[in-house]
């Protein structure tokens, strides 16, 4: 720049530089016209700056400053005063001064804006997305993603620190298999044939272990050509992670850390560590989620004794069949009326639940009462009722009743929305592990075993003998890491023995020559010497979303997509040009509508 460079940013000036000149490069957030008097609000990243336009400066400075309108881009030369006792805006850093102009010079102008950049862009999201550029003026974005920032610098140097190594691994690979769908990119050189986008540099990293690099990590664009669903992105960043000679403990201790390094790096917050842990079985059984919002208690109660000789013929099928009963106690909800508990039934019907079973506890402290809903088929239970569940009146009182895995889910999903709606959640960060997940999971679709995580996990060592007799029963040296009902990572120690995981594949209907067509290359590598190891993969843009109290991943990426994958700014994905078509070798089939 040649002239008028700043010497001081828009939340800079205070009541001691008065007197100075000062030089302010930035962008017009506003403009009054006071009778002559304007006023000239100028905004960087960092805040703003009142400029004032008395009616006697020179004409050239007041036509230029006549012109001015939202978003030019300007500098502006003039002298700090005071603002009088009354003028003063103690909401603004900057709210003790104004700056008098001696000089504005119009940088460039700009084009109406299509929505007012403010604190926090009001507009929406399509509106956002297409005009990112401007929404990221917002004070609101740049706090975001400069906290991004401090989380990326905190983790590089604490492991660092650690001893970790930053090593960056392909974008264009072969098709790693992490269960999701492949983004292809066609070779031109080698016509026919195609690259695989990661989906996550899984592989890569266990043969980094096989090539000596005992603590690797990267921050890794992983992709995933998935259905829109929820918040989800088709690229997203791990802080991807892999360590070898290590038990679950040790990558426990680094996350801990990494964690507590991160928290107070960007938000200046202590985290307590170690983390408390949980199986999935309790996380399962006592919150209905595996990824248990712990801000707030509300847990779930084992009723399924008390169902099994009742005469609700509902609660003693599901009893006499193995499933399970579980009860919500919803304190103070007894006023709650049909429509209100409707609402929550939905809520479990949307996670398989046939229906959702209430009552409500009445009377007094001494004699509390069961009523409505199903309570007259437990006329003669109430205190079998009240006693494990800990209801009192005024209490609403909810029931599943379903398979355990039905029955614990739809009221975890209930759970969930009744912390929601009541504001149960305080603030703060409850994380937790959750260990001991089930190593394969029954696709109903293919009726068939599949990997819970990823085939590459470690079956617990209690359970190597029965891998094949009783797959369900297996447990994987698998974990959670979780905070505030997010899933913040997820890992696990891996199979580093030729024969274990043939007989993995085995299960989960992978024959060997399909194995060896996918990832016969870490396959090879293990043939000569692959350390024990294991690691995890924090996603960032949850981390970030988590810290910053967003809901949505979108608000702490610089360029997201929308949720069916397109970018609105570049208007990606697009049409090609026929050229680019032929060199690669590629005919287009008539577009599916
Ligand atoms: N690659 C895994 C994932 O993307 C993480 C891991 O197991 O380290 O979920």
């Amino acid at each position: 720049m040649e002239r008028l460079q700043r010497t001081h940013h828009c939340a800079e000036l205070q009541a001691g530089h008065a007197g100075d000149e000062v030089i302010l490069n930035g962008w017009v957030h506003r403009t009054r016209d006071h009778g002559g008097v304007r006023f000239i609000d100028v905004r960087d990243w960092r805040g703003v700056t009142q400029v004032v336009v008395d009616n006697d400066v020179p004409a050239d400075v007041a036509r230029v400053a006549g012109e001015l309108k939202s978003e030019y881009c300007v500098a502006v030369r003039g002298v700090v005063r005071e603002r009088p006792e009354s003028m003063r805006n103690p909401e603004m850093a900057t709210g003790a001064i104004e700056v008098q102009a001696v000089e504005i010079l119009v940088l460039s102008t700009s084009d109406t804006p299509p929505f007012v950049i403010d604190e926090k862009s009001e507009a929406r999201d399509d509106l956002r997305l297409k005009y990112r550029y401007l929404d990221l003026r917002s004070f609101a974005m740049q706090r975001k993603l400069r906290l991004r920032h401090t989380v990326l610098q905190a983790t590089r140097a604490f492991l660092s620190q650690q001893g970790f190594v930053e090593i960056e691994t392909p974008t264009l690979i072969r098709s790693t298999p992490e269960g999701a769908r492949d983004f292809l990119v066609p070779s031109r050189l080698h016509p026919g044939q195609f690259y695989a986008l990661p989906q996550s540099p899984q592989l890569f990293k266990q043969i980094l272990m096989v090539s000596g690099f005992d603590r690797y990590f990267q921050v890794a664009h992983c992709f995933r050509d998935e259905d829109a669903r929820g918040d989800r992105q088709v690229e997203h960043s791990q802080i991807d992670l892999e360590m070898s000679f290590v038990s679950k403990e040790d990558v426990f201790a680094v996350i801990e850390g990494l964690m507590a390094a991160v928290f107070r790096a960007g938000l200046d917050v202590e985290l307590q560590t170690p983390f408390p842990r949980l199986t999935y079985h309790d996380a399962m059984n006592t919150y209905g989620s595996d990824r248990p919002d712990l801000r707030f208690d509300l847990p779930l109660t084992d009723l399924t004794e008390i169902g099994r000789g009742s005469q609700f013929g509902v609660f003693a099928q599901v009893a006499e069949a193995g499933g399970a009963i579980k009860a919500l106690r919803v304190p103070g909800a007894a006023s709650y009326s049909r429509k209100q508990i409707g609402e929550l039934e939905e809520v479990a019907k949307t996670y398989g639940a046939k229906g959702l079973a209430w009552m409500k506890v009445g009377g007094e402290a001494d004699a509390p009462i069961l009523e409505g809903g199903i309570s007259k088929f437990f006329a003669d239970q109430t205190e079998a009722i009240l006693a494990p569940t800990a209801a009192e009146p005024g209490d609403l009182l909810l029931f599943v009743a379903d398979r355990w895995q039905i029955a614990t889910t739809a009221a975890g999903a209930v759970r969930t929305r009744l912390g929601a709606d009541l504001k149960l959640a305080g603030d703060g960060f409850r994380f937790a592990w959750v260990v001991d997940f089930p190593l394969f999971e029954w696709d109903e679709e293919h009726e068939a075993w599949a990997a819970a995580h990823h085939m590459f996990t470690m079956p617990q060592a209690q359970y190597l003998d029965a891998l094949e007799s009783d797959p369900g029963a297996v447990k994987g040296e698998l974990y959670d890491l979780v905070c505030n009902g997010l899933e913040l990572a997820s890992g696990s120690i891996r199979i580093h023995n030729a024969e274990l995981q043939s007989r993995i594949f085995k299960i989960v209907g992978f024959s060997q020559e399909e194995a060896e067509r996918r990832f016969g290359f870490l396959l090879d590598a293990f043939r000569y010497g692959p350390p024990p190891h294991g690691g995890i993969a924090p996603g960032l843009d949850r981390l970030v979303m988590l810290m910053a109290g967003e809901d949505s991943i979108r608000e702490v990426m610089a360029f997201p997509k929308t949720a069916t994958g397109v970018s609105p700014m570049d208007d990606s994905p697009s049409d090609v040009d026929a050229t680019q078509l032929a060199e690669l070798g590629l005919q287009l089939a008539p577009r599916r509508e």
